[in-house]
């Protein structure tokens, strides 16, 4: 089988088709065929190093749905020929995985294979952000990070559905257009200064949540934007770390958080009642992962440089 691997960490040109012998479920495993892939950030900071990708070489990917194969001992509640979607396998760019059973998703019946493919890791980040974290009421105000982006885009839809008034960044005028689509207030981060920006379409109060996955560029503006006893929760650095904070001077009455949607999906009871709710947004319509593009497989490092140049809304996806 094919499985994009890198033997070494590095840029996307690390990345390379490796054939190699189809793993077998082991107890409590199941062995996924690949529909389609997901591409996340994730993903690049593994492929550099700067999250341990573990022992070298490790294959790409976390993300993906597909249809069971086969069954390892001992499990009971999936079978062969199941649609179910995952997002912290080890090794999803390939034509197969194998993942713990107990990490298997189960994929509504009239849910679209793209969707299903596109929305577990970045939908249910955004689900966890608005929904778990700091639950958005109607009237609030939300200022999120890269709105055009994978999980922005998302946790756009979740505040908007819950009522909130929310305001997007973003670095172009297609990524606006796209923000203001989802019904938030596009704010050109390039372009002007995004606190002032915010100040002045909240009375000079601040938001009451900000959503920040950017990180280096943004994360004080974040808590310049966010109102006295608001919340800027803290949960990427697509730009790069933040600097060092002073926390008392920087944050004063504010509240920070740091957060990793493992420890959000922790049980698989939580996994299921969180990626149940995400899948149901999909089915009833209200919530959509924006397809920027399916590559396929082979196209991994391309996938990656578009993600790390900007160049993308939405999602990404790799088809094997
Ligand atoms: P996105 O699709 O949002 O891509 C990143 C976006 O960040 C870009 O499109 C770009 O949007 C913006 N950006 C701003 N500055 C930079 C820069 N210097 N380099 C690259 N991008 C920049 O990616 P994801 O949705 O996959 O992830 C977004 C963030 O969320 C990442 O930091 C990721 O690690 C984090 N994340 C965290 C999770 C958690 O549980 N903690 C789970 C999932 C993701 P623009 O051009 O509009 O500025």
């Amino acid at each position: 089988m094919r499985a994009i691997r890198f033997h070494e960490t590095g840029g996307p040109e690390v990345l390379r088709v490796d054939d190699v012998r189809p793993p077998d479920p082991g107890e409590n495993e199941v062995r996924v065929a690949i529909d389609l892939a997901g591409v996340n950030y994730i993903d690049i900071y593994l492929r550099t190093g700067l999250y341990d990708p573990g022992d070298l070489p490790a294959t790409a990917g976390k993300e993906g749905a597909g249809v069971v194969e086969a069954i390892g001992e001992g499990v009971d509640q999936i079978a062969e020929g199941d649609r179910v979607a995952f997002f912290d396998a080890r090794g999803a760019y390939a034509d197969v995985v194998v993942i713990p059973a107990e990490r298997a998703i189960p994929v509504p019946a009239d849910l679209e294979r793209e969707q299903a493919a596109a929305l577990p890791l970045q939908g249910m980040t955004a689900h966890y952000l608005i929904r778990t974290i700091r639950p958005v009421d109607p009237g609030d105000r939300v200022l999120v990070h890269a709105a055009a982006g994978g999980v922005g885009h998302l946790a756009v839809q979740f505040a908007v559905r819950a009522g909130a008034e929310v305001f997007g960044t973003c670095s172009t005028a297609e990524k606006a257009e796209r923000v203001e689509s989802l019904g938030a207030a596009a704010i050109r981060y390039d372009e002007v200064d995004f606190v002032e920006a915010v100040l002045e379409r909240t009375d000079g109060e601040g938001v009451d949540l900000a959503i920040d996955g950017v990180g280096k560029t943004t994360f004080e503006g974040s808590v310049g934007a966010t109102r006295t006893r608001g919340q800027v929760i803290l949960f990427g650095q697509a730009s790069g770390a933040p600097d060092p904070i002073r926390p008392r001077e920087l944050l004063g009455s504010r509240t920070l958080t740091t957060a990793s949607l493992f420890d959000y999906t922790r049980t698989r009871e939580e996994l299921l009642e969180r990626a149940g709710e995400v899948f149901r947004g999909a089915t009833e319509g209200w919530l959509h992962a924006e397809i920027d593009r399916v590559l396929p497989l082979e196209e991994a490092g391309r996938a990656h440089r578009l993600l790390e140049d900007r160049k993308t809304k939405g999602k990404l996806l790799l088809e094997p």
